[in-house]
């Protein structure tokens, strides 16, 4: 694909009043308006380009929503303070009391629990499925259904979606494609595969410093302006609003994301080969033995590669939790959870990130005690790294193979 999203970053031009190559932070929470009358018009939502009140929204987090949709390739954004922020407003927006939503079932935990425990409360009910297997998403589809939602690359089991395929699916049966990019920012642009609302976390790879959480909700103008209306906008009303300190601190990092990607590319394609070739089974959609392999190639901006996140299985949680602790002793990285920070991350996701999932559904989904989720980092000298992990591994006896 020739489509280079990060481009488009480079391409916006955003500086400040006094001329300062960064736009000004916008330090308050209310405007003043030179007329009565142009007060109430905004809250009519009728005039454009003024601003109210911060939770609805502000300079600041407007040049990084901005940002964000031509990343994206939509036409407009909304960041929330969080990514649960982002995606629960979307879930609440449209559907209400007995609408219906099918659910890839290997989805963040958070997520998986705001549909399997919360929204039941509100009679809005989730089919969780097989998001590879499209008949059983089309079988699970239902007169009430309204949305259907997946990761374009899912945690922590590294399932690709068929974006395409759910797209036609979607527009078949007049249902909102909801496509959580988290785990793989430019690689895979959802709006160009046809998903209609494309959420981030921006805790992870997009502001990569892991020194905040941050989410956004790319789309239409037409569904962004609902999101945010102030008499019915589930982004306006619940109030999980973006702090403008902390949206321009986001748009710094963001500029370096093209170059972060491709490293973290790099260095997780050199690890899981090795590991793989070392007989450690290795879960990485650049390997070809994943199944949704070439999937993913038809997909991707191949700049991008296949991303930073890998899952190996070390067989069970003790031996998982022994190499966590000796790597992160070697200084190999931390041993905790979140994703996309310079250095590698890693935590056994079916005792922490993924815990909210019941231990029968997890063996269900193939996730394992002995799973170790890796967010590879920026390591300069991947082959060291190896060599160093290797070390600890051979040390605790879980590898089989020798390994050149
Ligand atoms: N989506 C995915 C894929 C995630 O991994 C996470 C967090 O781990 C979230 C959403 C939630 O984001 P946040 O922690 O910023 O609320």
């Amino acid at each position: 694909m020739s489509f280079k999203p990060a481009n488009k970053i480079q391409d916006l031009q955003y500086f400040g009043e006094f001329g300062g190559v960064n736009p000004s932070i916008s330090d308050s929470s209310t405007y003043t308006f030179l007329s009565a009358k142009t007060m109430f018009d905004t809250f009519e939502g009728n005039a454009d380009g003024c601003y109210l009140y911060s939770r609805h929204s502000t300079p600041s987090n407007l040049h990084l929503g901005e940002a964000l949709a031509a990343m994206e390739g939509t036409e407009t954004a909304n960041v929330a303070a969080s990514g649960m922020g982002a995606i629960t407003p979307v879930l609440l927006q449209l559907c209400g009391a007995g609408d219906h939503i099918v659910s890839s079932r290997t989805i963040y935990g958070g997520t998986y629990a705001f549909l399997k425990n919360f929204t039941p409360r509100l009679n809005i009910i989730t089919t969780f499925v097989d998001i590879t297997k499209l008949d059983s998403v089309e079988a699970a589809i239902s007169k009430n259904t309204k949305i259907l939602y997946c990761e374009s690359v899912s945690n922590p089991l590294l399932e690709v979606a068929d974006i395409q395929g759910l797209s036609k699916l979607a527009k078949k049966h007049n249902l909102k494609l909801i496509v959580d990019n988290t785990f793989s920012p430019l690689s895979i642009s959802p709006s160009k595969l046809g998903a209609d609302v494309i959420i981030h976390s921006l805790t992870k790879f997009i502001n990569g410093s892991s020194d905040t959480v941050g989410g956004v909700v790319c789309g239409t103008q037409e569904f962004i302006d609902e999101l945010r209306n102030v008499n019915d906008g589930a982004s306006m009303l619940l109030g999980s609003t973006m702090d403008s300190l902390r949206a321009s601190s986001v748009l710094k990092n963001l500029r370096t994301l093209h170059i972060r990607m491709k490293q973290h590319s790099k260095n997780a394609a050199y690890l899981a080969e090795k590991f793989e070739k070392a007989g450690l089974k290795t879960v990485y959609p650049g390997l070809e033995s994943h199944p949704s392999h070439r999937l993913f190639k038809s997909m991707y901006n191949e700049a991008y590669g296949f991303g930073g996140m890998l899952t190996v299985d070390v067989g069970s949680l003790e031996k998982a939790n022994e190499l966590m602790e000796l790597m992160q002793e070697r200084n190999l990285g931390y041993l905790a959870v979140s994703l996309g920070f310079y250095k590698t991350l890693f935590s056994a996701p079916g005792s922490s990130t993924s815990s909210e999932i019941p231990e029968e559904e997890q063996k269900e989904m193939g996730l394992s005690d002995g799973l170790i989720r890796f967010s590879i980092g920026l390591d300069d000298d991947i082959e060291r790294t190896f060599d160093i992990m290797k070390a600890c591994m051979e040390e605790l006896n879980i590898l089989t193979h020798s390994v050149a």
